[in-house]
């Protein structure tokens, strides 16, 4: 069946691909290289990480993968399952697939994808109680329509999201202490009877040129102090809101071929710095207001942080497993499937993977249900994944380079296979267990994941995307249940 035929018998929220793609152009500000783009659907460097986008989005049309990615909601309207609201064990286990398939299609190297936003949005949406606290004065009930509103829209309309949490720090003793540069980081300079005007910048949006919103949100690793009213709030915006400004980074995607470099040149997600000039924006967008406290707590105390590493972790293990599955190749081909030292080295990627299974297996087999209705995966084993992942992925990215060392940089172009000396390459790049150019091909993917400046930044992200490490292991330390240990101890310790 066609995704036309199928469309035809349904009403839809998902979008086809070319729905997406007509909505990235807009007046969007995006500027790289040195230059504002005119089209970031066309745009050298970034067009074929949208289109990359694009076909996933068409996947979720496709028979053998709607009925694990979407679900039909109430008016009969087919939405992203990311979005559904989780009643019992078997939907916690659905999102489950659902962010697993979804990671799978990029082998977990399109990192951001639109599921990790709207299951966040989905968290906020339910968390109306918490919500209708947080307005400086009166009216959070409102607060918590919006962000209803706001779900649904996004929903409805299969809208792309990336988000934006963190002030850039100035001073790293000032922000040590959650205060921000008034200079440098986004804060509310004024009210008028339509909204309020925001000014400064925030890091770091990662596919922020190719979404259609962008959510402004606290970070709740980075705590603000409580005088810090004007930094504190939560809002969306269109991407091409005027005022608002995408500063990229340059681009990994250097218009290689598949061949020369099989994930740059598919799955470019790009990052930007945000700058707002003096952007309205509109009281119903507003979900947040001048509680530096409520911001705080915001995404554990609405659950969304734990839907988040959800989604996370089952794009971890996609990845892991594609990590582990490149490792096996090189090891086989090279014949050094049988060589103790190789085996060793591949085991602990097996085993990090192994653990990533295994405590998402854990979170999702004790979910319960949370203030809010709705059912969620236990959050230690998530929390647990989350600090690991950090530090296992250059791990296994140090291994990578091990094992691969100098066949890494023995890696001709696709065109040496046709030119002059092809006969060459085609000799001298055998290996015992592969021809010249899958040999090549091998290494090429190799080199993608742990030697361009596409597998640099993808360790980086991992390092970094969630939160500082230092950060999120002092949460870990606090939230962890020490009392019965340390009890245990005092026991000992009392006995006569
Ligand atoms: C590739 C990539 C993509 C990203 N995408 C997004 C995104 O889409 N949205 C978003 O909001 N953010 C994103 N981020 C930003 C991410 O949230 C931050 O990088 C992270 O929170 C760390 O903040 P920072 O970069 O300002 O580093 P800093 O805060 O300057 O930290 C630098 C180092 O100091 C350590 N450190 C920081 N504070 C302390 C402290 N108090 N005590 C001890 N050590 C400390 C950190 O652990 C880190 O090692 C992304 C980052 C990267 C690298």
């Amino acid at each position: 069946m066609s995704v036309t035929e199928i469309m035809g018998r349904q009403h839809f929220g998902i979008r086809t691909g070319a729905e997406y793609l007509g909505g990235l152009r807009d007046d969007r500000e995006v500027w790289t290289r040195g230059k504002r783009v005119a089209d970031v659907t066309t745009e050298p460097g970034m067009a074929r990480g949208a289109a990359t986008l694009a076909s996933f989005l068409d996947n979720q049309h496709k028979p053998e993968f709607i009925d694990t990615v979407t679900y039909v909601d109430d008016d009969g309207d087919r939405c992203a399952m990311a979005y559904q609201m989780p009643k019992s064990l078997d939907d916690v286990k659905a999102r489950g697939r659902a962010y697993y398939e979804w990671a799978k299609w990029s082998n977990g190297m399109f990192g951001r994808t639109p599921d990790y936003k709207n299951a966040s949005l989905m968290s906020f949406a339910s968390a109306t109680s918490f919500l209708a606290q947080g307005f400086k004065g009166q009216g959070g009930e409102a607060m918590a329509r919006n962000m209803v509103d706001f779900y649904n829209f996004a929903r409805k309309n299969d809208k792309v999201l990336t988000h934006t949490l963190v002030n850039p720090s100035v001073n790293f003793q000032q922000a040590a202490s959650g205060k921000f540069s008034d200079k440098v980081a986004l804060q509310i300079v004024k009210e008028t009877d339509a909204g309020v005007i925001v000014n400064g910048a925030r890091l770091l949006a990662t596919l922020g040129p190719l979404a259609d919103e962008i959510e402004v949100f606290p970070s709740t690793v980075l705590k603000a102090s409580d005088d810090n009213i004007p930094f504190a709030f939560a809002f969306a915006l269109p991407i091409a809101t005027p005022g608002l400004k995408l500063i990229c980074r340059d681009t990994y995607d250097e218009g290689k071929s598949h061949f020369d470099a099989p994930l740059s040149s598919r799955y470019e997600e790009m990052d930007a710095v945000v700058i707002f000039e003096n952007v309205l924006v509109p009281w119903e967008r507003i979900f947040l207001y001048g509680q530096p406290e409520l911001c705080n707590q915001a995404f554990g105390a609405t659950n969304a942080v734990v839907h988040m590493m959800h989604q996370v972790a089952c794009g971890k293990l996609a990845k892991s497993e594609f990590i582990t599955g490149i490792l096996c190749s090189i090891a086989k081909a090279t014949g050094r499937d049988k060589d103790l030292y190789t085996k060793g080295l591949i085991a602990e990627v097996m085993q990090m993977t192994e653990t990533i299974r295994a405590l998402l297996y854990s979170a999702e087999a004790q979910s319960h249900e949370d203030e809010y209705g709705n059912f969620v995966p236990l959050r230690g084993p998530l929390e647990t994944s989350r600090n690991l992942y950090p530090r296992m992925y250059p791990r296994m990215i140090e291994i990578m380079q091990l094992l691969g060392s100098s066949s890494l940089m023995a890696t001709p172009a696709e065109a040496d296979f046709s030119n002059e000396i092809a006969h060459d390459v085609a000799q001298y790049f055998q290996l015992t267990n592969l021809e010249s150019r899958d040999r090549v091909a091998l290494y090429r993917l190799a080199h993608d994941v742990a030697i361009s400046g596409f597998g640099t930044r993808q360790a980086l992200y991992e390092r970094f995307f969630f939160g500082p490490p230092a950060l999120m292991a002092s949460a870990y330390y606090d939230l962890y249940d020490k009392d019965p240990l340390t009890g245990r101890v005092d026991n000992l310790l009392s006995l006569a």
